[in-house]
């Protein structure tokens, strides 16, 4: 923002524009002056005035205050020092225009948040929503205040509330400048815009299965009443359907329970080797089903008490060991084990499978998020590695996930042990 900057040049504009009326006077009073005519000295004293109206204005454009008595007052173009220290002094962005929508004056936060401002230049210059700027037309036009929401795309997706207030001055009918202040939407927008996703996605997820079963419910009390042979067939995939939708109401009720203890650490100890062994024991029978060995690394030393839920962090580890044994089968192994070291240590979960394509990487703990879906997919609902993201995160901790395609993929935890973890709150 450059004040002096832009004042000084619709000062120079100013006297540029006065300059007919200044060369006219000058020319009048020089020809009355050398010219010794009667009739052309009675025009003396109208260029006198003429040049007394030009040279009485302030560089402001304004009469002064004694010029000006008994005459309407022009309004201010800039707001004064008191006006613009109270603005400066608002934490959120804040600028003021006046009535014909020029930028006045913007707050440092307003710069830090939408970059520097040109003062003097029309509003729509840097805000071109139109509903923004209808909002300031209305509130110009009826003195009141209102509001507007403003959202940017670049340089980057953000949303604000805007109030437009008007700023009255001591002596003026109407008030010359209004205020607009911006409050940051952006987060509450995010959250709102995710939570209508989860809700369209999780709605979506849940149609399918119970499409699928009113359609054989139909088949079965239509066209097949009489096929035994169908009804057995169609009660399967029913019951398939059926596990299908009461394991998504289980993750989503898990997924819940969860972000409403987001914040709340646990404080109390568990053993980690101990979870782990205890998730091997729960589910080896599984993954000898699917035929996959399973070898437990680095579990049978004494036990490591990290700063932990025992049955959430067993729900995290059965999470990635049934993913290695349901997308890591090929491999015919799976690795279940601790990593110690100095400060703390790793828990993490390996399988030797056909493993994760870099890009998809990133986006595993997202809801609803599958690598494979359809006919080629596995069972799933895409929630499992969300809830695990959202443990994690109560816990302090976060989800490492490494893979190599064709050699597997390693889901990794690191956690401090339960006395540094003390020490550190
Ligand atoms: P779900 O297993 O119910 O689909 P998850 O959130 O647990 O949901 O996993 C998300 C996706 O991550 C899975 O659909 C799968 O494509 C991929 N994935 C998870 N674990 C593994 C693994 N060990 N190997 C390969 N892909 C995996």
């Amino acid at each position: 923002m450059n004040e002096t900057g832009r004042s000084g040049g619709e000062t120079a504009r100013r006297w540029l524009r006065r300059a007919p009326a200044l060369i006219f006077a000058a020319g009048l009073a020089l020809v009355a002056a050398t010219v010794a005519e009667a009739r052309w000295a009675a025009l003396a004293p109208l260029a006198a005035g003429a040049l007394a109206h030009f040279l009485l204005r302030g560089a402001d454009g304004t009469l002064p205050r004694r010029a000006a008595s008994g005459r309407a007052r022009q309004t201010p173009l800039w707001p004064d020092a008191s006006v613009k220290s109270v603005v400066e002094a608002v934490r959120e962005p804040a600028a003021v225009v006046d009535r014909s929508l020029a930028l006045r004056f913007a707050n440092a936060a307003a710069m830090r948040a939408f970059g520097p401002f040109v003062l003097g230049d029309p509003i729509a210059m840097r805000f071109r929503s139109p509903d923004l700027l209808a909002a300031l037309e209305r509130a110009v036009e009826s003195d009141e205040p209102d509001q507007e929401e403003l959202a940017e795309r670049l340089p980057a997706d953000r949303s604000w509330g805007v109030d437009i207030l008007p700023l009255g001055l001591a002596g003026e009918e109407r008030p010359p400048f209004f205020l607009l202040l911006f409050r940051d939407h952006t987060q509450a927008r995010r959250l709102e815009r995710m939570r209508t996703d989860f809700v369209a996605n999780a709605s979506h997820e849940l149609r399918t299965p119970l499409a699928s079963l009113s359609g054989f419910i139909e088949t079965l009390k239509g066209p097949a009443r009489d096929d035994a042979a169908a009804h057995a067939r169609f009660l399967d995939i029913m019951q398939d359907q059926a596990r299908r939708m009461s394991r998504l109401i289980d993750d989503l009720l898990s997924l819940s329970r969860i972000e409403t203890r987001r914040r709340l650490r646990p404080n109390e100890a568990a053993d980690i080797a101990d979870v782990l062994r205890s998730v091997a024991g729960q589910l080896g029978p599984q993954a000898a089903d699917s035929g996959l060995a399973v070898r437990l690394v680095g579990l049978d030393g004494e036990g490591v008490l990290v700063n932990g839920d025992r049955d959430e962090l067993i729900q995290v580890f059965a999470n990635l060991f049934e993913n290695a044994c349901k997308y890591g089968s090929d491999g015919g192994r799976v690795e279940i084990g601790l990593r110690r070291d100095g400060e703390g240590v790793e828990a993490y979960v390996r399988d030797f499978g056909k493993g994760i394509r870099a890009e998809h990487v990133p986006r595993l703990t997202e809801r609803f998020y599958r690598v494979e879906e359809g006919a080629t997919g596995k069972p799933g609902t895409g929630l499992g590695l969300s809830i695990v993201r959202h443990v994690l995160t109560r816990h302090r901790t976060r989800l490492s996930i490494v893979s190599e395609p064709g050699k597997g993929a390693t889901f990794a935890v690191r956690f401090v042990r339960f006395l540094d973890a003390i020490e550190k709150t």
